[in-house]
């Protein structure tokens, strides 16, 4: 790590609530330990800023300590760049705010849960999947929030699909009423499956609005992870957007990912799709491997499955790196791709035939409860003797 992990503005000026209504220190902390809703106190958060102080750790952080210490950024590191920036930090106020309005979503994502898409409520039920039921927060409380937040606070809406959800559009509208948010910055994560008519007349109203798009691959890979979006919708919406961004000098676009079993084999494929976009937004998503569930994390796949397919998107990556052209992004799209490069070297297999034979199962059984059959782009998954 370059410098002291002694402190982060997030668990100290920060507040996070979960899908549940319950806040937690920050998305990143792995621990998933929440608390019940204090828009004023935190246990937790007070807890943790008391224990990077004393000795420079907390489990709650490993996330962003693990990146820091692989000389990879982390979150912490964004937000003191943010707090930085700052003349006064009034204790009393929400300089960040990171929210899940509610789990109205249109899509049912192969690594996502009922917490986050209530269109999985069904098929959680009925293959008999544990889950923690979503609860929406009252509008009292949210106007609190609002009331409580700094004048140039970083807000981060999560879904659900925040762009389906009319908690979003009735959330934003209020904020816009009651505050000036000339100064605040908003970051929204979206599916980029729908764009709705009220968006862009929002955009004037903020600092600056940067739009997340996550997406986890093209094509086919992407209608199957992202189940039942499609992809020509997908790009459709790509093109709209791009044209948004160069009206408004205040949005920009970015793209987020998650690595994981369903992708690794196809990273550099989904990297060139995006490439027309290279002028628009940085065409190298940053990518994050995913942690839970842990069936899909690539370190499942036996050996044998794994290390021809890491040579192989390395070599790729690699190439696609060589031929990274000079332009406003450039910079950035150099420091993912060594960045992803750097994941998937990394992976280990942890050859436990029976997690594997586990995923294979469960997504076969999840492939016939959808009505669908990739096994073309899947089959190494199925034909190597283990
Ligand atoms: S250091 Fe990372 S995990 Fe810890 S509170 Fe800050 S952003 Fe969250």
């Amino acid at each position: 790590m370059t410098e002291k992990f002694n402190f982060c503005p997030f668990a100290s000026h920060g507040l996070s609530i979960e899908g549940n209504a319950k806040r937690r220190l920050c998305c990143h902390d792995l621990s998933a330990e929440t608390e019940e809703l204090d828009i004023n106190f935190s246990h937790l958060s007070n807890k943790v800023s008391a224990q990077l102080k004393q000795n420079n750790y907390s489990t709650h952080c490993k996330f962003c300590i693990d990146l820091e210490k692989k000389k990879l950024s982390s979150p912490r590191q964004e937000y003191i760049s943010l707090y930085n920036n700052q003349q006064k930090n009034d204790k009393n106020l929400i300089k960040f705010l990171d929210i899940t309005l509610d789990n109205i979503c249109n899509l049912r994502c192969n690594t996502c849960k009922p917490l986050y898409s209530k269109s999985l409520t069904s098929e959680f039920e009925k293959l008999g999947l544990k889950y923690t039921k979503a609860k929406t927060l009252k509008t009292s409380q949210l106007l609190e929030i609002i009331s409580k937040l700094s004048n140039d606070a970083f807000i981060v809406l999560t879904g659900g699909e925040p762009f389906v959800s009319q908690q979003t559009f009735r959330f934003l509208r209020d904020l816009i009423e009651k505050k000036d948010t000339s100064q605040m910055t908003l970051r929204l994560f979206t599916n980029l499956t729908i764009i709705p008519d009220w968006f862009e007349s929002i955009i004037p109203y903020f600092k600056e609005i940067k739009l997340v798009g996550s997406l986890d691959g093209h094509g086919a890979i992407n209608d199957y992870i992202r189940f039942p979006s499609k992809w020509d919708n997908i790009t459709h919406n790509l093109d709209l957007m791009s044209a948004l961004v160069k009206k408004y000098s205040n949005l920009e676009l970015d793209i987020h990912s998650v690595l994981q079993v369903h992708n690794l084999n196809f990273v550099s494929d989904f990297i060139v799709s995006l490439k027309p976009y290279k002028n628009i937004f940085c065409f190298v998503p940053s990518f994050t491997i995913i942690e839970t569930p842990h069936l899909f994390n690539p370190k499942i796949l036996p050996q044998k499955i794994l290390q021809p397919i890491q040579k192989k998107q390395i070599e790729n990556l690699e190439k696609i790196l060589n031929s990274i052209e000079q332009n406003d992004f450039s910079e950035l799209a150099i420091r993912r791709l060594k960045k992803i490069i750097k994941q998937i070297t990394t992976i280990e297999s942890n050859n436990s035939t029976s997690t594997f034979i586990q995923f294979t199962s469960f997504s076969k059984m999840k492939d016939q409860f959808r009505n669908i059959d990739i096994d073309n782009y899947y089959d190494y998954f199925f034909k190597v003797d283990i």
